[in-house]
């Protein structure tokens, strides 16, 4: 069993982008600026908002968090976003999810331009995906696209089942782990909560990709010998004996499923810090778009 090292591989990406950044320094060029709105006190989003702030930091981008109230109403949040659009300083933003019950999240991801939409949930950019065009692809599936290349995980002519199919994670990663190329040529199976004998179908799966967020739903018994798994679940477990009354667990029962594994992500450090990586991959390569259209 080997383990797809999420936190190693998201290191060496953030220090290729700092070497490219130190290059644009040294030429006197303006460095990526990368933006974010966050609505509201959610521990975990803010958690996630300021680490991606942080790493913006580590690799010489320009960063700027725009905090609101959870009382925003969904015109003020449109004003801001145009705000952004309009800022020829900020070549990418990030509308920090889940909004407040007040705001609708589809007004919301529509309103971002799609050549700032870093995160890539626009459907111009969802569509350009779909059709194999260049565009932003969503953070997470990118950086789990990312991790079975760097690491040469064979994925044509492969059984993929995808649990979960949201737009950020299991409906683009089904979408992409179809396409031509590599990773990708695999024969896919997108399975959600109305999927009747589950255990059935990854059994029969060669490459698991699991986002549905219930701590230790895949269990030994339901993969076969050699599965490569890749844990996107993070799911916060209340304990008293942590520092942070919490620990972060995935969808995979680690312990056990991973002694049948060929690859295996841990929880944390496998996807998770992939995708922070890619969200800053994403805002080069709008920096790269931005100064191309001037
Ligand atoms: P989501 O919007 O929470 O949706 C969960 C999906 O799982 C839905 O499609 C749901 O089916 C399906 N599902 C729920 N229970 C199921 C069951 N018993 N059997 C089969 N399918 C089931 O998904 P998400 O936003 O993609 O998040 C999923 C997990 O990934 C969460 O733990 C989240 O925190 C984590 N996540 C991690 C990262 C990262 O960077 N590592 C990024 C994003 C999300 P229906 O569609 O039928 O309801």
């Amino acid at each position: 069993m080997k383990i797809l090292d999420g936190r190693k591989i998201s290191n060496d990406i953030k220090a290729e982008i700092k070497a490219e950044v130190d290059k644009m320094k040294e030429r006197g060029e303006k460095v990526p600026h990368l933006a974010a709105i966050i609505v509201g006190n959610d521990g975990a989003s803010l958690t996630y908002v300021g680490s991606k702030v942080r790493s913006c930091e580590r690799v010489g981008f320009e960063s700027t968090l725009i905090q609101m109230p959870s009382t925003t109403s969904e015109l003020e949040l449109l004003k801001k976003i145009e705000e952004l659009n309009q800022n020829d300083d900020i070549d990418g933003f990030i509308v920090q999810l889940p909004l407040p019950d007040q705001i609708d999240t589809q007004e919301v991801i529509m309103a971002v331009h799609p050549d700032k939409d870093v995160d890539g949930f626009h459907p111009t950019n969802f569509g350009k995906m779909a059709l194999d065009m260049s565009t932003f692809i969503p953070a997470t599936p990118f950086g789990i696209l990312e991790l079975l290349e760097r690491y040469q995980v064979e994925t044509q002519g492969k059984h993929t089942v995808v649990i979960g199919r949201s737009h950020i994670v299991g409906r683009p990663m089904s979408i992409l782990m179809g396409r031509k190329g590599f990773p990708g040529n695999s024969t896919v199976t997108l399975t959600h909560s109305r999927t009747k004998n589950i255990s059935q179908i990854t059994t029969q799966a060669d490459i698991i990709i699991s986002a549905l967020g219930v701590p230790g739903f895949l269990k030994a018994e339901m993969v076969k010998d050699d599965v490569v798994i890749i844990d996107v679940g993070i799911t916060r477990v209340a304990d008293d004996s942590k520092e942070k009354g919490y620990y972060i667990t995935g969808d995979v029962d680690f312990e056990n499923v991973s002694k049948k594994a060929s690859y295996i992500t841990p929880v944390p450090g496998g996807v998770g810090p992939m995708t922070i990586a890619m969200l800053l991959k994403n805002t080069l390569l709008a920096r790269e778009r931005h100064r191309s259209r001037k």
